[in-house]
């Protein structure tokens, strides 16, 4: 029997709902709290690389996700030149296995719906409006204490609250995550038909400029400056004028930009808690433990990878001592470390303007080490 009979998530992201899904169907009580007063609607897009979806594929929602979704195996590379020049494509790795895409792009509300409905369908209860504020944990159970001031009691607590995690710092994990000196604008258009695949562009305006198609009709496009203060400012106006070093697909994405399309501006970060995510009974998982850059797309996989660690330790294990933690740790840190610092170099190589780096080689490193099961 499982060491724990009822588990209480702290957040209902990528990371929270996976391991929502994987806890409840081997037949464990667990409940959601989640802060907001309903499922978000609003995001972006994102890209989902082979070794998240393998384990979308063990949540079994991997056929809907595809119906979504737009997926390909290969990325370009392409000049900042008028014409957008394609310098190369290039056949990724399939880190999730053969049978699966390298990378699946997806409308953000549309991911977390398919994992939300396969969370409830497991018999996961999600309870909105459930801001959690402390963590008190009595060595024989923990307590997740909301914003009213209401307890309510697991036999484990997973801290899957995000990269400003409130249950890390009240279990007294000090590490935050810092910036790593890039910010990044996004936008949600229209898909144009040549754009079937990643393409990114180094240089030009900016340090990057990408997109990803996440549909039959959407995709998101991306370009990565300096990160700089960027309040109160017309993100389609400088996005679009910031775009005018791209061609090719760019010219009908800047057409979108002019049409209004909603424009988000984040800094990258970067963070990693150096050391067990546990303290007791709780235990914190995806950006709540690690966040980086996504210059290789792979926080949410790292996060959903996590999840099913965590999950399949918590169900194999018949008593909730130090060894599931060890385990825990064992098979998680040092993955995450390399994916954190192979993803803030690929950055900061940029930043420092070397030009000789060898971004296949880690590139190529990164992908087969993640191809590796978690
Ligand atoms: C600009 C940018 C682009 C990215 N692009 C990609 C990409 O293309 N591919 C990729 O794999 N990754 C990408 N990532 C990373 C990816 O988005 C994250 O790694 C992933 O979403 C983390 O999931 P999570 O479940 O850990 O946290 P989150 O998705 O942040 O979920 C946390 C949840 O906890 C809730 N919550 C927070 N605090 C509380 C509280 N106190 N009480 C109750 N609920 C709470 C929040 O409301 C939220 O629902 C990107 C990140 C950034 C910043």
């Amino acid at each position: 029997m499982a060491a724990v009979e009822k588990v209480g998530i702290v957040g209902s992201g990528a990371s929270g709902l996976t391991a929502a899904v994987l806890l409840a169907d081997a037949g464990i009580d667990v409940e959601i709290l989640e802060k907001t007063d309903g499922p978000s609607t609003l995001g972006s897009g994102i890209t989902l690389q082979g070794n998240a979806l393998r384990i979308f594929k063990q949540l079994g929602i991997r056929d809907q996700m595809e119906a979504k979704g737009f997926a390909f195996s290969t990325l370009g590379l392409r000049a900042p030149d008028p014409d957008g020049t394609v310098l190369a494509v290039i056949d990724d790795i399939r880190t999730g296995g053969e049978d699966l895409p390298s990378t699946l792009g997806m409308n953000r509300p549309e991911l977390a719906d398919i994992v939300r409905g396969r969370a409830v369908d497991a018999g996961v209860r999600i309870r909105y409006s459930s801001h959690v504020t402390g963590v008190k944990d009595d060595g024989e159970s923990v307590a997740a204490v909301l914003s009213d001031g209401a307890t309510r009691h697991y036999d484990v607590l997973i801290g899957a609250d995000g990269i400003h995690s409130r249950v890390r710092r009240e279990i007294g994990i000090e590490t935050e995550p810092e910036s790593t000196g890039m910010g990044i604008w996004r936008a949600f258009v229209d898909r144009p038909e040549e754009v079937v695949r990643t393409d990114l562009t180094y240089g030009g305006r900016c340090y990057i400029a990408g997109y990803c198609p996440t549909g039959e009709h959407s995709m998101y496009a991306y370009l990565v400056e300096d990160a700089q203060d960027r309040h109160d400012v017309d993100g389609s106006r400088i996005m679009t004028e910031l775009a005018t070093s791209y061609g090719g697909p760019w010219n009908e994405i800047r057409k979108s930009l002019e049409a209004g399309a909603r424009v988000n501006y984040t800094h990258f970060t970067a963070h990693l808690v150096d050391g067990p995510w546990n303290r007791g009974r709780t235990v914190i998982i995806g950006d709540a433990a690690h966040s980086c850059p996504p210059t290789i797309a792979q926080g949410a996989a790292m996060a959903v990878e996590d999840a099913a660690v965590l999950a399949e330790l918590l169900i194999e294990s018949d008593q909730l001592d130090d060894a599931v933690w060890q385990a825990f740790s064992a098979r998680r840190l040092e993955r995450a470390r390399e994916v954190v610092e192979a993803s803030v170099q690929l950055g900061q190589w940029m930043l420092d303007g070397v030009t000789d780096a060898d971004v296949p080689g880690l590139l190529n490193r990164i992908s087969n080490r993640v191809k590796e099961p978690a």
